[in-house]
């Protein structure tokens, strides 16, 4: 019975419409997985909840029996905040569900969707909103941490986008955060992480996006510095209707790259256009890839935005060994590009890359007091991501992430977006990462948190009253 009193477990089977997995049932050993390899925890029960009540239930119940709770939405945290060994998962997968309102623009989402739920329903208005680049990640955990992607620059971050969150308290209790309801409370949420609370609802206000412009640069790694200078430049600097995110990497051996490159260590590009698609205008924009060097590989198609959405998807499959490490950027420097040169020719396995993602535009525009996010001030979120398929190399992509990092952190602004930190990474990494914020975030958990209940997560504890 997984460490749970028989009759416990047998109460709280009976009360929750969602599946309830424990040691020995045939869904546990799935139910625990996330989507990081490298993590292998085993809770002491996984409770899925459809419902608000379900969700009320389960909290209740971690109190009663004293198991410590973690909240799971997509499962894509690379730390595994959504799994402790003998204790209690709240599992929202049960609430994908996503209700779009073409009308007023608006999609109300279930606590346990994935960002490619909303796409795809949204696609089917010629909307969209801001969020991350693989399409199976948790909305939750994505939007609760700030949210960025694709569209950023255009629409600001997933954070900028929410208009309202329902709920549910430490205590039980069930409300609606907005800029009119607990605005403290919709303050923290945007970028607080899951410190306070269980989010059953997300509100977003959705854009016009439909087909998207998009398109691939790769140099090889030698031009790393060519690039990065030429990069630095022109996309701050290029109108908002274009994204476009640098990454090292190596060329998987699918199409649409040519069999040449293959395995070939490259630095890129992967660019997103939502401006005007008629009489070319990518390709227009696009002229000046030639600027840095010639590329090795360009390539630009219209596409569905939930095809661009998915794109990588199918290098990134549940299951990989995943290890990574973050920092904010408002220059890319000399330094920092030294860093690169030295570390992207030895990229340590096939998956292994570093992604600088823009922040700029629409996002940089927000007061920096209106959210809990404290980088408005970045042009980009950098992250360094081991990935392997092999458990052997976990401890190279592992150390090759620490040594890369460790290098580069100099030359960062010294907070990383909570969503990109790794394991076992200070409790002075969280603080570092909400700046002048953090006290008042603090302050907000001390209102809805006193006790810490919500502390699988990257904690934010509560202010000493
Ligand atoms: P989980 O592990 O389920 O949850 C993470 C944290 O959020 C936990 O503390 C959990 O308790 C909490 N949480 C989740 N849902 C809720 C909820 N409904 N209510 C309360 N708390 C909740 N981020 C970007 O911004 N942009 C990207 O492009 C991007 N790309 C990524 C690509 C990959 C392959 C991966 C693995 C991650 C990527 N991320 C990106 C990071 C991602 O935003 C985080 O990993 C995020 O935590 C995933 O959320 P989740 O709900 O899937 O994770």
């Amino acid at each position: 019975m997984g460490g749970i009193n028989g009759q416990a477990l047998q109460g709280l089977r009976e009360t929750l419409r969602g599946p309830v997995a424990v040691a020995g049932d045939p869904g546990y050993e799935e139910a625990r997985r996330v989507y990081n390899a490298m993590i292998d925890r085993r809770p002491a029960a996984i409770a899925g909840c459809v419902d608000v009540a379900d969700v009320r239930t389960v909290l209740a119940f971690a109190k009663d029996t004293g198991l410590e709770l973690a909240v799971r939405g997509g499962g894509h945290s690379g730390p595994g905040l959504c799994v402790l060994d003998d204790g209690i998962t709240l599992d929202l997968t049960p609430m994908r569900w996503v209700h779009v309102d073409p009308a007023t623009r608006t999609a109300r989402v279930g606590g346990g969707s994935r960002q490619g739920d909303l796409d795809h329903a949204a696609h089917a208005f010629g909307l969209a909103t801001p969020t991350g680049t693989i399409s199976t990640t948790g909305i939750g955990g994505l939007t609760l941490g700030g949210g960025h992607g694709h569209l950023t620059r255009r629409y600001g971050l997933s954070i900028d986008n929410l208009l309202s969150a329902d709920v549910v308290l430490a205590d039980g209790t069930y409300v609606t955060a907005s800029q009119h309801e607990h605005p403290d409370l919709f303050w923290a949420l945007r970028g607080g992480g899951g410190n306070f609370g269980v989010v059953t609802t997300f509100t977003f206000r959705l854009h016009p996006v439909d087909t998207v412009g998009v398109a691939l640069t790769l140099w090889p790694v030698d031009h790393t510095r060519e690039v990065l200078q030429w990069y630095r430049e022109f996309l701050p600097a290029a109108p908002e209707t274009l994204s476009g995110f640098f990454a090292l990497l190596t060329v998987p051996p699918v199409p649409p790259f040519p069999e040449q490159i293959h395995g070939r260590k490259v630095c890129g590009v992967v660019w997103c256009f939502t401006g005007d698609l008629d009489g070319d205008r990518l390709e227009e924009t696009l002229t000046v890839v030639d600027e840095p060097g010639p590329p090795a590989f360009h390539f630009t198609t219209p596409m569905p935005y939930p095809s661009l959405q998915s794109m990588f998807d199918g290098l990134m499959p549940k299951g990989l060994q995943w290890y990574w490490r973050g920092d904010f950027f408002d220059a890319i420097t000399d330094e920092a590009i030294a860093v690169h040169e030295k570390f992207g020719p030895n990229l340590p396995t096939g998956l292994t890359t570093m992604h600088l993602y823009p922040v700029d535009g629409a996002a940089r525009r927000v007061d920096s007091d209106d959210t809990a996010w404290a980088y408005r001030d970045a042009v980009w979120s950098g992250v360094i991501a081991g990935i392997d398929p092999e458990p052997a190399n976990a401890g190279l992509i592992r150390q090759w992430s620490v040594d890369y990092w460790t290098d580069l952190h100099p030359h960062s602004m010294g907070g990383a977006y909570i969503n990109f930190l790794g394991e076992n990474e200070t409790a002075g990494r969280v603080e570092g990462t909400y700046r002048d914020h953090y006290d008042r975030l603090a302050a907000v958990k001390e209102t809805y948190d006193p006790h810490n209940f919500f502390r699988a997560n990257q904690n934010i504890p509560p202010a000493v009253s």
